[in-house]
């Protein structure tokens, strides 16, 4: 063994002997039990390669987080430049980086949402949503759907709709009330004078990749008109590109009063999250502006990355391509259903979001632990784990996804018999 290769094995050594010891034995376990046993290094369009060059292809694509791609050379040249310069702002001058973000944001996002808030999150993007509609209203009641997913910060798990993240942590915020997805009749019920506003995943995405009916969330945003109460459409997964539209509410043609953004905004480069609201709503801010503020939120870094982001999605038609690329990937995928009628439940996906549920969780994870093997990274839905997710850059290649879903149907085959050995 050569001395670089020893090297490299004693960093990936480390590494793991450092997050048993400093950063979380839970997740160590996990990440093992997985096959995830090696360390990051670089990345590169879909691709992420490990300390030792091995290049795995990312269909977890950090829940989402990769609309351009890893490493796009000009989200990356911008971003360098703007290093250089100043990356963070005095937040008392004019910052140019900020102002141009929200510009574009106000000209991409639907209906007439207008104004940004910057944070470093999606969870702190809905935080800053949720008060935005208590505040506006001065109500208290928000209305969510079971299954959801909106973070883990107090206010956003409040709002979530999975009791194994949220029991532990009770009280949470008062007046918040779970009702099913995709169920119209339940959110009439509950919705009323009181209530300040309904937060739903316009497709959601922890949840299982649940994909609602073409005229839900129209009623959903009718019946929240009818009571003075606002839409939030928590677009953190589901938006820039991952549907195959800029914005998965923009498939239903339904904008939001408020919408959050956070994820791939930051082209896969830098964390930053967004709330955004019209101009009659963000009235309320007027009279006092630092009513909510962020220190590092909406820093001139993020927000370069924010805004050659958004010029990529537009320039190289990324969103277009995202739905040409599901719609073949999805008829191959219904094939390999075809093929293990025993494991599959279903496949259901928009665009580069596809979820594929299996009749016993058990499946999803040897799956997971069995694409690794192959060098494809795969991983459950957070609040439904018997549903793997393919979510990878945008940028993903045709050749790549040939290569994952030969790799799958290779997994599978493995899983059956694996399933047989055991007696499952
Ligand atoms: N909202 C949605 C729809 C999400 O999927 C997530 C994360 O998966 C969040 C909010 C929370 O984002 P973050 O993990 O950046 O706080």
């Amino acid at each position: 063994m050569d001395d670089e290769l020893r090297e490299k094995q004693k960093i990936v050594e480390e590494t793991i002997d450092k997050y048993v010891k400093y950063v979380s034995p839970g997740l160590a376990r996990l990440f093992r039990f997985a096959n995830f046993s090696t360390v990051e290094w670089r990345g590169e369009g879909a691709l992420v390669f490990d300390i030792y060059g091995e290049a795995y292809i990312d269909c977890i694509g950090g829940f989402g987080s990769f609309p351009v791609g890893r490493n796009h050379p000009r989200v990356v040249q911008k971003v360098k430049e703007q290093l250089d310069r100043l990356p963070l702002s005095t937040r008392t001058l004019f910052n140019k980086q900020q102002a141009d973000l929200a510009e574009m944001l106000a000209q991409v996002t639907p209906g007439d949402l207008q104004y940004s808030f910057f944070g470093n999150s999606g969870a702190e993007a809905v935080e800053g949503a949720i008060k935005l509609a208590r505040f506006y209203t001065g109500r208290k009641k928000l209305v969510s759907a079971i299954n959801s997913f909106h973070g883990k910060t107090m206010g956003a798990l409040s709002v979530s709709g999975r009791d194994v993240y949220k029991k532990p942590f009770e009280p949470l915020v008062p007046e918040t009330y779970q009702v099913p997805f995709d169920d119209i009749e339940a959110l009439e019920e509950v919705v009323d004078e009181k209530t300040a506003a309904v937060i739903l995943e316009p497709i959601q995405g922890e949840g299982g990749i649940n994909i609602p009916h073409p005229h839900y969330l129209s009623r959903v945003k009718e019946i929240c008109e009818q009571n003075g109460a606002l839409l939030i459409l928590d677009e953190v997964q589901t938006g820039l590109g991952r549907t195959g539209k800029m914005f998965a509410c923009e498939h239903y043609e339904v904008a939001p009063h408020i919408m959050t953004l956070a994820k791939g905004l930051g082209g896969g480069v830098l964390p930053i999250g967004a709330f955004i609201s019209t101009e009659e709503i963000w009235k309320v801010f007027e009279d006092n502006p630092l009513i909510h503020s962020s220190t590092l939120g909406g820093n001139p870094l993020a927000c370069t990355a924010g805004l050659e982001t958004l010029k990529v999605l537009q320039e190289e038609n990324i969103p277009a391509q995202a739905e040409e690329k599901g719609n073949y990937w999805m008829e191959e995928l219904r094939f390999l259903q075809e093929k293990f009628p025993d494991l599959v439940k279903e496949v259901r996906g928009i665009g580069l979001l596809i979820g594929m549920e299996f009749f016993d969780s058990d499946v999803a994870s040897l799956l997971a632990a069995e694409m690794a093997e192959r060098k494809v990274l795969v991983a459950y839905t957070l609040n439904n784990p018997r549903v793997i997710r393919l979510e990878p850059p945008l940028t993903i290649k045709k050749e790549e996804i040939e290569k994952v879903t030969k790799a799958l149907g290779k997994s599978l085959d493995k899983v059956r018999e694996t399933l047989k050995e055991i007696g499952g």
